[in-house]
């Protein structure tokens, strides 16, 4: 008996993989998990939307999401469902072609692993002789206290047989071979394909969203309709154009699990987890207690940015990790948003303010509140002054590459029709003017003090007393919320 002969592999017999839910197949269930988990965590994060659960966490008011998005909740939640439906029928189609899975070779592909460990041992004396180290003596001086150590250095040798099924006296593994090839099999390998997976799709979603970025086509056409969404919530997650679901998502997700060559049951983790972590990116609260605000960089924080006209040229990364942003340069490097955001808060709220007066019964400012193109009337009327107030703005911005992200990301949204326009950078402009305004009459009372309630005779005043109040900081006074900014 040689003991180059490896210890045999034991035989096998396949028989069907009983499902994790006896009504319902595996491969039918791998597609339900991921919308159940969507709109259980969306649900959720609704629920502590309207109870105001945790408000010092938010990252928008509620007066923002009334105000600020071009999209009303109920079309949200129709194309997200639409793009569900597309990816189930997509994943139903698969699972025809998609052989049923079967079960028995479990304990085949442990040995196999086991194996592969033997065989690494037997290169070991080999590799150590390469470095000048004696590996037969280092065995034989641990030969009597650590007799297992002593047999991997001596090249896998453990002098261990069995009896085969045929009664012949075979090589066997040692204990420690067969535990580690058990935990490769059950835990290592399978959380290696996991990790792979997770790269597969940072990377598929990454390009693409980049891409969508850069060619305006591509934009105008499918992205531009998430960006809808200036102030994300949970389940705005997946509000996309149905064939950007389909490309980004759908596609991404599905090839990772292809790619990494995953069973069902890891694409059930796989598929659920990815949806999970979109929806938390979306979710519109940097929570301290929630780990996966934590695990990466890449969270709701992260990400919202990206949902600012001001950032909408950075953070690309989705839904993971964000190391494509910082290997390529795309990264919001444009330091403390605290200010901005502030800005964003005062100017919505100022504008619920303003419906709660002018508007004397519930009718009409719930009809005010659906509303889906608030800004057009401040767009027809004050375009020009705008682009004088954009000017003049520009100072407030550190000069070099942050600057270019927010001209990117000014030029971004003018060019979408849809959902942004110049209404959305005059608007902006003015929230400006407004803000700084109502911090230095009054720095926590937000008094309505425009006396007019038409919003065009207001954007018009509030960007000309911005252009001439910009010209007066430039020359050394700086306050309120620009002056948090220009401290960068
Ligand atoms: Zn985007
Ligand atoms: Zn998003």
């Amino acid at each position: 008996m040689s003991n180059s002969t490896l210890p045999p592999l034991p035989t096998y017999s396949l028989w069907p993989l009983p499902p994790v839910v006896s009504w319902i197949p595996d491969k039918y269930l791998t597609l339900v998990l991921p919308i159940v988990a969507y709109w259980a965590l969306s649900l959720l994060f609704h629920w502590i939307d309207e109870l105001d659960l945790f408000p010092q966490y938010r990252l928008h008011t509620p007066a923002e999401v009334l105000k600020r998005n071009h999209a009303t909740r109920w079309e949200v939640f129709r194309d997200v469902i639409f793009q569900q439906v597309i990816q189930t029928a997509f994943g139903v189609v698969l699972g025809y072609l998609e052989e049923d899975a079967v079960t028995g070779k479990d304990d085949y592909n442990v040995a196999v692993w086991a194996r592969r460990l033997r065989l690494a041992q037997r290169g070991l004396p080999g590799a150590l002789a390469m470095v000048g180290v004696d590996s037969t003596g280092i065995s034989k001086n641990l030969a009597l206290a650590h007799p297992v150590l002593s047999s991997v250095f001596a090249g896998g040798d453990y002098g261990l047989y069995q009896p085969s099924v045929s009664g012949d006296i075979v090589p066997a593994f040692a204990s420690w071979e067969i535990q580690v090839a058990k935990f490769i099999y059950w835990f290592a390998f399978p959380a290696m394909q996991f990790v792979f997976g997770v790269l597969v799709v940072d990377t598929w979603q990454y390009f693409w969203h980049r891409a969508m970025h850069m060619n305006k086509f591509l934009y105008t056409t499918f992205h531009s309709r998430h960006h809808r969404l200036y102030v994300p919530y949970a389940y705005g997650a997946l509000y996309n154009h149905p064939f950007e679901g389909f490309l980004l998502d759908t596609l991404g997700t599905g090839l990772a699990y292809l790619l990494a060559g995953m069973t069902c049951r890891q694409s059930m983790w796989f598929f659920t987890c990815s949806t999970i972590k979109t929806v938390d990116d979306h979710c519109g609260y940097a929570l301290p207690w929630d780990p996966l605000q934590h695990i990466t960089s890449n969270n709701a924080g992260y990400h919202d940015i990206h949902h600012q006209s001001w950032g909408i040229k950075t953070n690309f990364s989705q839904p993971f990790f964000t190391f494509w942003d910082r290997l390529l340069g795309t990264m919001w490097i444009g330091g403390d948003v605290s200010a901005r955001y502030e800005r964003a808060r005062l100017a919505a709220q100022r504008k619920v303010d303003a419906d709660t007066i002018s508007h004397t019964n519930v009718e009409d400012s719930l009809a005010a509140a659906d509303d889906t193109a608030p800004y057009q009337i401040e767009a027809q009327n004050a375009s020009s002054l705008a682009k004088t107030a954009q000017a003049s703005l520009q100072p407030s911005i550190p000069a070099g590459k942050a600057e270019q992200q927010a001209l990117g990301s000014r030029q971004q949204v003018l060019d979408d029709k849809v959902s942004g326009g110049i209404s959305v950078l005059v608007e902006e402009d003015a929230e400006e003017a407004e803000a700084q305004r109502v911090l230095r009459r009054s720095p926590r009372k937000k008094t309505l003090t425009s006396s007019s309630n038409n919003s065009s005779t207001t954007t018009a005043a509030g960007l000309k007393g911005l252009r001439d109040r910009m010209n007066g900081s430039l020359h050394g006074k700086a306050s309120g919320v620009l002056g948090v900014e220009s401290s960068r």
